[in-house]
């Protein structure tokens, strides 16, 4: 029902339908950790102020306690153990865990405006009755005494990874999860994905003097620290005590990372608009040189972005060695380290620009993993050509490759399936990763390239810190281009249909020429289709569907000849041209390759000029 409204309201100008009624919580954390590096066991105090933004009345909360997933039994456990191609990163690793290798979170005390709670803990979720329910409106404050202890490293969070990195602290803390118009999102951990309460951050860690941290905000005591963070000449204030208290402040985020380390080296660059990037990585020979130069790409880099995708909203990022790949928090990331400096520069493009997709535009990424891995694919690949390879043509990237293995590999599921709930891993990955970048790129092909980067621009300064979702993207594409595009929305989403066209007949009739064309599978589009002339001449033919309620009518400077609509319901579709067959040396479906059809072999034709038959496709 909710997308027929929405449906209806594309009538109205699109000033009058953004975010038309949207709501959303708000959190605000303060933590005050005491770290014991010996034992790797942290105890926390979590003062959380907590907005009813809801129009509704909540009677339960709820929190992740994300960390007891790395306990056997535990539904990531046996999920891993059962899937038919586990991550090798975890493997059957945490059925094989000691208790001092486990990670858990504690629940020592639970109360809310001062009155103590009943909650239960079931696996990754703390479940908590409130005896008073919150009214809508309202806020109300929890306080909570945890204690933690960080496992060994095994899936994004932990200590010790491969690389010897001490601790990559995500997922770390009770976090609210969040209730948003779709309803509570308690989801166990399973392996993935991430969804938040948008709020603001203050994080107080006391810890070893020896380690230097890095994480998501903006350090507010640098000269109680140093180990990089003090500017040159500034008069240190250092502790004398075992343990240094560093005090962290992240505004409008939804999530908070840090990790720490005996042996980073700090460095900071600066970029345009005031942005402070930060480099903690492991102070060894063999790396040092790649993470030297990849402060000029990730300077060049989100410049590039933020010109491109939207002004890259908060006043620094750390880019930090640790976890086990690449994972993206918001003002910060953690990947591995020792790579090559094209697979470094290419895995810290990938999660800087989460920064806009998922940081900033922070979809549910349980829901629409799409929605955050599909997008910064598409922007992903647009800076490695701005970064390597300027003179490409960008609008097709490389993830196309990923969504045709996988129509071929039997194994597809449709992409509105939940990250959790795939299969298998393979598809998720080609699902999310693959047919979420030919979303946005094959959009390019529809409304055309310039229509489409200029609705990811409105798109982010419409929705960033907020949760968009695919029906509130795909009504910013509709305004910028006049189409309707709720039936691209349908097919790509819900089912697994295919898109495959074909030239059926070519055929003279007096002086003019007739082409028929099929549409072999089930997925309408609408075509774009070259002619080249014996003479030369290129022409370049668009054929609208009705359904779009519209058309593009140039793209990159170039004219088309729009011809009468594509009404889906029909399989084939002809036309004439005003010139003899004698004359046309070639026609080809879409020659820029965006329109992700499954056969190509059926895309071109070349005329043989003396018999004028058909002699290829
Ligand atoms: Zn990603």
């Amino acid at each position: 029902m909710k997308f027929t409204s929405l449906f209806i309201l594309s009538f109205l100008s699109l000033s009058a339908i953004a975010q038309h009624g949207y709501w959303q919580q708000r959190a605000e954390y303060t933590m005050d950790i005491d770290f014991n590096a010996e034992n790797n066991q942290y105890s926390g105090n979590q003062e959380l102020t907590y907005f009813n933004n809801s129009p509704d009345t909540l009677v339960a909360v709820y929190f992740h306690l994300y960390p007891n997933a790395f306990q056997p039994g535990s539904m990531m456990d046996v999920r891993s153990r059962s899937i038919e191609d586990p991550d090798s990163r975890v493997g059957s690793r945490i059925a094989a865990l000691t208790p001092e290798e486990q990670g858990f979170i504690k629940v020592n005390s639970l109360e809310m405006n001062g009155n103590s709670l009943d909650y239960e803990v079931s696996g990754t979720i703390l479940e908590v009755m409130l005896d008073k329910p919150i009214l809508p409106g309202k806020k109300v404050k929890f306080e909570m005494d945890f204690l933690g202890q960080v496992p060994v490293q095994i899936r994004r969070s932990g200590r010790d990874n491969k690389e010897g990195v001490a601790y990559s602290m995500s997922q770390w803390y009770p976090k609210m999860a969040e209730y948003d118009r779709y309803g509570w999102h308690a989801d166990p951990y399973i392996s993935r994905e991430f969804h938040g309460v948008w709020g603001d951050f203050n994080v107080n860690i006391s810890i070893d003097s020896a380690y230097t941290l890095g994480g998501t905000g903006v350090l507010q005591n640098p000269k109680e620290v140093g180990h990089g963070y003090a500017q040159p000449g500034d008069k240190m204030k250092l502790p004398d005590g075992a343990k240094f208290l560093w005090k962290f402040k992240a505004e409008n985020v939804h999530d908070f990372v840090w990790a720490a380390d005996k042996n980073y080296i700090h460095d900071v660059a600066k970029a345009d608009n005031g942005l402070t990037i930060h480099f903690l990585y492991k102070d060894e020979p063999d790396i040092y040189e790649n993470w030297q130069k990849l402060q000029e790409y990730s300077v060049k880099l989100f410049n590039f972005a933020s010109a491109t995708f939207g002004q890259y909203p908060w006043s620094h990022y750390s880019i930090i060695q640790g976890g086990d790949g690449g994972m993206e928090y918001p003002m910060a990331t953690l990947i591995t380290g020792q790579r090559s400096l094209g697979s470094l520069v290419g895995v810290t493009v990938h999660e800087v620009m989460h920064s806009w997709y998922q940081g900033a535009l922070a979809t549910n990424e349980g829901y629409y993993p799409w929605m955050d891995e599909g997008f910064t694919e598409f922007a992903g690949s647009k800076v490695m050509s701005h970064l390597f390879n300027p003179d490409e043509d960008t609008r097709r990237g490389r993830f196309y490759d990923s969504y045709l293995n996988l129509v071929n590999s039997g194994k597809e599921e449709p992409m509105a399936t939940r990250g959790d709930y795939f299969k298998t891993n393979y598809a998720y990955g080609a699902a999310a990763y693959g047919k979420g970048g030919v979303f946005v790129g094959q959009l390019g092909y529809i409304v055309g390239d310039d229509v489409l980067m200029r609705s990811l621009k409105r798109y982010f300064n419409t929705w960033k810190f907020k949760h968009p979702d695919p029906y509130d993207f795909i009504r910013i594409v509709e305004g910028e281009s006049g189409m309707q595009l709720d039936w691209y929305i349908s097919y790509m989403l819900s089912t697994t249909e295919k898109i495959d066209y074909a030239i059926k007949r070519v055929e003279a009739r007096n002086n003019e020429t007739i082409i028929a064309l099929e549409r072999v599978e089930q997925m309408p589009m609408p075509i774009d289709l070259n002619i080249t002339y014996r003479d030369g001449y290129e022409e370049v033919i668009n054929i609208p569907m009705t359904i779009m309620r519209g058309e593009k009518n140039a793209e990159d400077d170039t004219k088309f000849t729009v011809k009468d609509d594509w009404q889906w319901t029909n399989k084939t579709y002809s036309f004439s041209i005003a010139r003899s067959i004698g004359e046309i040396e070639k026609i080809e479906i879409d020659p820029s390759q965006r329109m992700a059809d499954v056969d190509r072999s059926n895309n071109t034709l070349i005329l043989n000029p003396d018999t004028q038959t058909i002699i290829s496709n």
